[in-house]
């Protein structure tokens, strides 16, 4: 990737690291949680920060929501609110 989609700058890089990101909010137990994916790789725009997320780091994503939906559905269903 060599030019950024939302701004048109050229100065997108590679990034690795940690990854975080809020999940939906169907899927959230608390206000303003995050997630976060230890080792992952990305691509980030040094202009504008919009990021580009390749397809193994959306497959974990989703693979965490997976998860959290799973966890969600084990819970009993609150009906005090
Ligand atoms: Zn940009």
């Amino acid at each position: 990737m060599k030019q950024c989609y939302t701004c048109g700058g050229s100065r997108v890089t590679k990034r690795t690291g940690g990854f975080s990101f809020e999940p939906p909010k169907n899927l959230s137990l608390k206000e303003n949680d995050v997630w976060v994916v230890p080792s992952a790789e990305w691509f980030e725009c040094e202009d504008c920060g919009a990021q580009y997320i390749p397809y193994a780091l959306s497959r974990t994503l989703e693979d965490m929501a997976d998860v959290r939906r799973r966890h969600l559905a084990t819970l009993p269903t609150d009906k005090e609110n």
